[in-house]
């Protein structure tokens, strides 16, 4: 080893090799091509004995997983919900690794905690929630559910007496979740972290719109009145982008002592538009909510936000130091709001991307990618021997496809959706998923990219034409 580190050859190298990729997103199959044998046979090899150049290192990375690298950085890409990265967010995420700060406490990393806290402060602001509220920048909107709920047991069970940060689940009277039944399966396995256990969720029948009904709500909340109980809301469900009706369903929760948590993983960011603002309408009364920067934010992967409206529970539920223990409130301790202890300086990034964007870029990414939503399920929807499913509200569609077959069956048509899919994908064009939804196959289509652009959508609407005009059973 030198004694000067040598770090210039390998980040020159990654950098070359990280333009090369993001360059060659347009014209580049969105979908991976390397098979899993292939990329284990090449990834997997026997751990080398001796060391090698840190450069050598990044160039066998990228030559090893060439083809196994998904185009979801890039434009055509509309499976699940998954946004891509700001370049400024990018360059800050690799600032961030560069100066390597252990962001679990201010004394370790100055800066970085004091980026969060203008983080936690822009993000209330641009999403509407109220100023008091206490925050944590999460590996995604799953621990931020697991933030916010511990929140809202501390709250619960204090309120019976019970301090079960100090005594623990044994013997705690028993947390029950209400919530229409499109709720995320993150929310599933928060219960599972919690000690909650997932039968402590009751999935509601959800109306024709995807809402949870205030009438059906509050037959549940009447018939366990004494039970704890937190009612979860939907800002933006998996399938369609449904909201709850906030301004009916959070007082009700409220008049029955239930803490209200709002899963908002990328619907809560529709608040900054004056086009969506309407859906979100009463959600700044909930108790506490959660949501991504890794998704419409466009931040790399490790991002996301949980905020509380009532700070001591958080901090009951998260610190590290008892909550009798005399506290600095001259400085933010990350680790007394967050689940994890040493983290990386992850508000780096949210920090780099709401600069880059400002207030308007931010409106403009959303309703940027809620207007190539629209277009890509109403142009494919326009092709024959094609059903919508759904007609995006905000970034989510739904699409189906019908076997042309005159004779054909519901269970042929969930096969030939799911046929078409696939073949879209082969084609290397666009890339999107399946869902099951009200008990059809459907083809989801989910839009959160900056760099979506009305090129892109019409490439894949093309793509979706080719394969229903060449494909026979
Ligand atoms: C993606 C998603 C989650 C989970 O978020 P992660 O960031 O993947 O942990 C929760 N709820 C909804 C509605 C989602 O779309």
């Amino acid at each position: 080893m030198n004694d000067t580190p040598a770090f210039r050859p390998a980040l020159e190298h990654a950098l070359n090799h990280s333009l090369a990729h993001l360059e060659s997103l347009g014209h580049s199959p969105v979908a991976a091509g390397a098979s899993l044998h292939m990329l284990r046979d090449r990834l997997v090899k026997p751990l080398n004995s001796e060391g090698m150049p840190a450069e050598q290192v990044i160039d066998e990375l990228v030559n090893d997983t060439a083809g196994g690298i998904m185009g979801s950085a890039g434009g055509r890409f509309f499976g699940w919900v998954i946004g891509g990265s700001l370049p400024a967010a990018l360059a800050a995420d690799w600032m961030t690794s560069a100066w390597d700060q252990n962001a679990a406490s201010y004394a370790c990393g100055p800066a970085v905690a004091v980026i969060e806290e203008a983080c936690g402060a822009w993000l209330k602001d641009l999403l509407g929630l109220p100023d008091h509220a206490s925050f944590a920048l999460t590996s995604g909107c799953q621990m931020a559910h697991v933030t916010a709920l511990a929140a809202a047991r501390n709250a619960l069970l204090a309120r019976r007496g019970w301090q079960v940060e100090r005594d623990g689940l044994f013997g705690a009277p028993k947390i029950r979740i209400l919530s229409s039944d499109q709720f995320h399966g993150s929310i599933t396995r928060a219960t599972r972290l919690l000690g909650m256990g997932t039968a402590a969720v009751t999935g509601l029948p959800a109306n024709q719109a995807g809402q949870l009904d205030a009438a059906i709500l509050e037959q549940a909340l009447k018939n366990s009145p004494d039970t704890p109980t937190i009612v979860l809301l939907q800002a933006g469900d998996l399938n369609i982008g449904a909201y709850d009706c906030f301004a009916d369903l959070i007082p009700l929760a409220h008049r029955y002592n239930a803490w209200v948590h709002v899963d908002g993983a990328f619907g809560l960011w529709a608040n900054v538009s004056a086009r969506y603002q309407h859906l979100l309408a009463g959600v700044e009364h909930a108790d506490s909510w959660a949501t991504d920067g890794h998704k419409w934010l466009n931040v790399p992967y490790d991002s996301g936000f949980a905020f509380v409206a009532h700070p001591e529970a958080h901090r009951n539920a998260m610190s590290y130091e008892a909550s009798y223990i005399s506290h600095n409130d001259q400085v933010r301790e990350q680790k007394d709001w967050n689940p994890d202890w040493s983290r990386r300086g992850r508000g780096v990034a949210t920090y780099a991307a709401l600069r880059q964007l400002g207030r308007q870029g931010v409106v403009a990414l959303i309703d940027g990618c809620c207007d190539a939503a629209h277009s890509l399920v109403t142009g494919i929807a326009a092709l024959p021997g094609t059903e919508l499913v759904w007609e995006p509200q905000i970034n989510q569609g739904l699409v189906r496809f019908l076997d042309p077959r005159p004779e054909a069956a519901e269970s042929d048509h969930d096969r030939w959706t799911d046929a078409v899919t696939s073949a879209v994908l082969a084609s290397g064009e666009a890339l999107f998923s399946n869902t099951t939804w009200r008990g059809k196959r459907c083809m989801r289509v989910s839009v959160c990219n900056w760099q979506t652009n009305a090129q892109d959508v019409a490439r894949a609407v093309a793509a979706v034409a080719r394969v229903l005009r060449e494909r026979t059973l």
